[in-house]
């Protein structure tokens, strides 16, 4: 009975929306890809621009395999997980689910939550109002880092210390702030150029 309900909450998963668009920030910026993002967030930036996402009883659950159904009607290679905070899931059947679609597997998250599922791409997110677990920090193959006040450098680079070598570093304007912070991000990266720029381009090309 036990392992039922644990298949039953794994199997299933809410669904804010999803959509097929283009990747708009970070490494992978320009490419096709399918978003599904996930409801529920503990996290609490007081910036965020997807609220409605933070009550996961708020969202139809979807069964993975009518999602993953619905990701192939599109030529799609790329899935990106977000959220919401998607690691609040356990998304071992997803990933399993959409490797076996032939799908490639990316998950944007705060870190805030234990890693699950099996990842071609990893984007860590870090948020001040609820620190990544720092077990976390090495898998990531991304750190971005929105930056909201000029004290967000130093959390940046907090983090930076905590990634594997080979992980992309990128910060990002908080798109309310982007006028004012933008400059000051430019700067920074021209004196400490292991960091790149990332803009939400789906924002400026208004796309979801
Ligand atoms: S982690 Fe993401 S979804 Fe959650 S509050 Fe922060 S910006 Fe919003």
């Amino acid at each position: 009975m036990v392992i039922e309900e644990i298949k039953t909450l794994t199997t299933t998963l809410p669904v804010m929306e999803h959509f097929y668009t283009l990747q708009g920030e970070g490494f992978h910026q320009g490419k096709a890809a399918y978003f599904i993002r996930l409801g529920g967030c503990d996290v609490g930036c007081v910036w965020c621009d997807v609220k409605d996402s933070w009550d996961a009883g708020k969202h139809p659950l979807w069964k993975i395999e009518n999602l993953v159904a619905e990701v192939k009607k599109n030529v799609a290679e790329i899935v990106v997980i977000t959220g919401g905070e998607p690691l609040m899931h356990e998304l071992t059947f997803l990933t399993s689910a959409l490797h076996a679609a032939g799908l490639k597997t990316h998950i944007e998250t705060s870190g805030s939550s234990p890693l699950s599922g099996s990842w071609d791409w990893i984007t860590v997110s870090p948020k001040k109002f609820k620190a990544p677990l720092p077990e976390i920090l090495p898998h990531a193959n991304e750190l971005k880092v929105v930056i909201f006040h000029k004290s967000d450098f130093s959390w940046a680079e907090k983090h930076a210390a905590m990634v594997n070598a080979s992980c992309r570093l990128y910060l990002q304007p908080e798109w309310d702030k982007a006028t004012d912070i933008t400059p000051l991000i430019i700067d920074y990266i021209k004196s400490h150029p292991k960091w790149q720029l990332s803009l939400q381009i789906h924002k400026y090309i208004n796309v979801p």
